[in-house]
């Protein structure tokens, strides 16, 4: 019997009408409802009174003491009250909207009281209660707690989902090889499923979770796997092809030498220029490590194959800023550069598609506007975006509708773990540039308090008599650009009186694409000594004279935010000092704040962020089709993620027609013929 194709109207107790709310929780199948696990458990472990913690759920047994009393308010509204002796500690029982409960309580009986403990003042307010010896058998245990809907209840699903257990719990079946169960010593899937549903301890729990967390992600990265090899036989890519001698030439010219890890990535993005099927690689380094000039490297390479190249960037100022730095290191091998930008003039822009429709641009470096529908390139061989997780799939769908099957390479200052790049960002391959070009120095990070913002602005004159540049961050909150506004312009209003002489400038978001390019342009030449600003400047800009980084209620940022922040300033290679101004009202913001002050480097960042705020939220990774998983979760159990995929890779590399594997080449023969199945 395939229980993903019985219906849960199988189940006893099942009606048509408890189907069509179930759907709503989307369970269909017996499948569906077996695999509907709990997020939480009742703890109903009897505890003594010096071991209930104030504030917190918690179960008693004790002997009733005396007669209840119970007062109402009006008809419906009650409270009873009893006392009971809890080994030797009275202890206030009360129960509201519980009257019928008063005949049941007698004197001297034994009852379970589970509820919200008052340390205080000695009082439990029972939500469960349970007598004498059926107490017994209940108490102890863990008690499954599902996330509902519409007529269903908690209780209503919990028995349910026993009785599916009863009926259906024999057609259950193993799906991983046996291989992997005895090397992790795994309980085998029905035994998990079931005990994940109702465990009768924590132990029984956590080898039942265990089990299925292992399914999960070996099942994911198998597939994920599998999916990206079928891709790379079908998808036909662009063949680059080119001599590595000229761009050993023109590496030799750059400005400076490569780091080790800028050489190693140029050579893992060539490889797939050269290679027919399409790449699709992730290139992650820390802010400052340099994938500018492995950006320009690898468009010389393209361009040399007879390509055009695009660079998409998430701002306006950000793409006049690469089109600047790529210029530089471009136009004197001959190349040709474009700009193209929603805000650009029509005249303006009618030119620009035209020089790229006719293929005299080389590289076009713009916004979202380079895969509108009115661009039409001649040979667009090589996409690359700047911070991917502003470039989702459906940008990718795009370009490929219009008929362009370019190699694409998505840069990105987030360094999130391999593993779990490879994992969340799907079927990319990942580079990482994990080391920085000698010479950085490490950027002096302070946390202040607020009282001392005037010397903080005295810091920011000194720097500014040393002919240096400052930023002041403020911060954008709950998105609303009023306040955003207000801030940043009052701090600007503030200190522009205050230091004076000393010219300040302002940015925000609500500026116009040209206003903002043009206090951006004066702050680079340095007419702008200090920038107040929100946070516009995040990604990428870069003025190498700016050596303050102040950031104002930086509690209000999240980490990789703050990072990306201090990353705007030491990159000319000199001293450089980040000063945090924050009260933060929460132990999170306070512990950022540790965070920064302790360690520059980014993927601990990284890690830490993921840690204090959850992977879901990590940048947004929903949006950008991360997986969901029912059991697993990709903080937690990271390191069984890793497991898991290497596992998987073993399978996938090993014939598949062994026994062992039967079960699994069925999986992926189902797939095949589903693909839908895979998102
Ligand atoms: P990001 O990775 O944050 O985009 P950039 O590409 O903007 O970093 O590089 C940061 C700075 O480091 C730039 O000024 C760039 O010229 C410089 N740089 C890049 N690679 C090297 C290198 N190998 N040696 C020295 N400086 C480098
Ligand atoms: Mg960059």
């Amino acid at each position: 019997m395939d229980l993903h194709r019985t219906s849960v109207t199988q189940v006893p107790g099942v009606g048509k009408k408890k189907a069509e709310d179930l759907h709503q929780l989307g369970i269909d199948t017996v499948a569906d409802l077996l695999g509907y696990f709990p997020y939480r458990y009742n703890d109903f472990q009897v505890l003594d009174v010096s071991e209930a913690v104030h504030d917190e759920k918690v179960t008693f047994q004790g002997t009733v003491h005396g007669v209840p009393s119970i007062r109402w308010y009006g008809k419906k509204k009650s409270r009873l009250i009893v006392k009971v002796n809890v080994n030797g500690v009275y202890v206030n029982v009360v129960w509201y909207n519980q009257a019928y409960l008063k005949k049941k309580i007698k004197p001297g009986e034994t009852v379970f009281v589970a509820g919200k403990w008052d340390a205080h003042r000695l009082q439990l307010t029972a939500d469960r209660t349970w007598f004498g010896k059926q107490g017994k058998s209940l108490i102890n245990r863990l008690e499954p707690v599902y996330s509902v809907t519409s007529s269903i209840t908690v209780s209503w699903l919990r028995k349910t989902i026993y009785q599916a257990f009863a009926a259906f719990g024999r057609e259950i079946n193993e799906v991983l090889p046996q291989e992997f169960l005895t090397r992790y010593r795994l309980l085998d899937r029905a035994k998990a499923m079931y005990l994940l549903h109702f465990p009768k301890n924590r132990e029984e729990g956590k080898q039942a979770r265990r089990r299925m967390v292992y399914e999960e992600l070996f099942l994911y990265e198998l597939r994920l796997l599998w999916h990206r090899k079928q891709k790379k036989l079908a998808e036909q890519g662009t063949v680059h092809r080119f001599e590595r001698e000229k761009v050993e030439t023109f590496i030799d010219h750059l400005p400076f030498p490569l780091t080790s890890a800028q050489r190693r990535v140029v050579e893992e993005i060539l490889g797939d220029m050269e290679e027919n099927s399409r790449m699709n690689r992730l290139l992650q380094g820390d802010v400052g490590s340099g994938k500018t000039v492995v950006a320009a490297i690898v468009l010389y390479a393209n361009w040399l194959s007879g390509y055009q190249g695009a660079l998409m960037v998430p701002t306006e100022i950000l793409a006049e800023q690469h089109l600047r730095s790529l210029h530089e290191l471009l136009s004197p091998a001959g190349m040709n550069l474009e700009l193209l930008t929603g805000g650009m003039k029509a005249k303006e822009k009618r030119d620009a598609l035209s020089r790229i429709q006719m293929g005299l641009a080389d590289v076009i470096v713009g916004t979202h506007a380079l895969i509108q529908e009115d661009v039409a390139y001649r040979t667009l061989g090589l996409v690359i975006t700047d911070e991917q997780h502003r470039f989702g799939v459906r940008q990718r769908h795009t370009l490929r509708e219009k008929g362009e099957m370019p190699d694409v390479l998505h840069m990105t200052a987030t360094p999130i773990p391999r593993t779990l790049a490879i994992t969340l960002y799907g079927d990319m391959d990942v580079s990482v540039i994990d080391e920085m070009p000698a010479g950085r120095q490490p950027v002096n990070t302070y946390w202040v308090k607020k009282d001392v913002w005037p010397r903080v602005t005295g810091f920011i004159e000194k720097a500014c008599h040393k002919s240096q540049q400052a930023y002041i961050i403020c911060p954008l909150i709950e998105e609303s650009e009023k306040s955003d506004l207000q801030n940043a312009q009052s701090v600007f209003a503030e200190i522009t009186e205050q230091l004076a002489p000393i010219r300040i400038g302002l940015l925000h978001g609500r500026m116009t694409p040209p206003e903002k390019d043009e206090v951006m342009r004066r702050f680079a030449a340095g007419e702008i000594q200090v920038l107040v600003s929100t946070t516009v400047v995040e990604v990428g800009v870069n003025v190498p004279n700016a050596t303050v980084m102040v950031i104002y209620d930086a509690d209000r940022f999240g980490l990789a935010q703050l990072h990306q922040l201090r990353g705007r300033v030491g990159r000319g290679g000199g001293e450089a000092t980040c000063i945090l101004v924050a009260e933060p009202r929460s132990e999170t913001g306070v512990e950022r704040m540790r965070v920064m002050c302790e360690t520059m480097d980014g993927f601990e960042i990284a890690r830490q962020d993921l840690e204090l705020r959850g992977p879901g939220d990590f940048f947004g990774v929903k949006q950008s089709g991360a997986p969901e998983f029912r059991v697993a979760d990709l903080v937690e159990d990271y390191k069984v993620l890793e497991v898991a995929r290497t596992d998987a890779a073993q399978v996938l590399n090993a014939s598949l027609d062994t026994p062992e594997y039967h079960i699994l080449r069925r999986y992926l023969d189902q797939l095949e013929k589903d693909p839908s199945n895979f998102d």
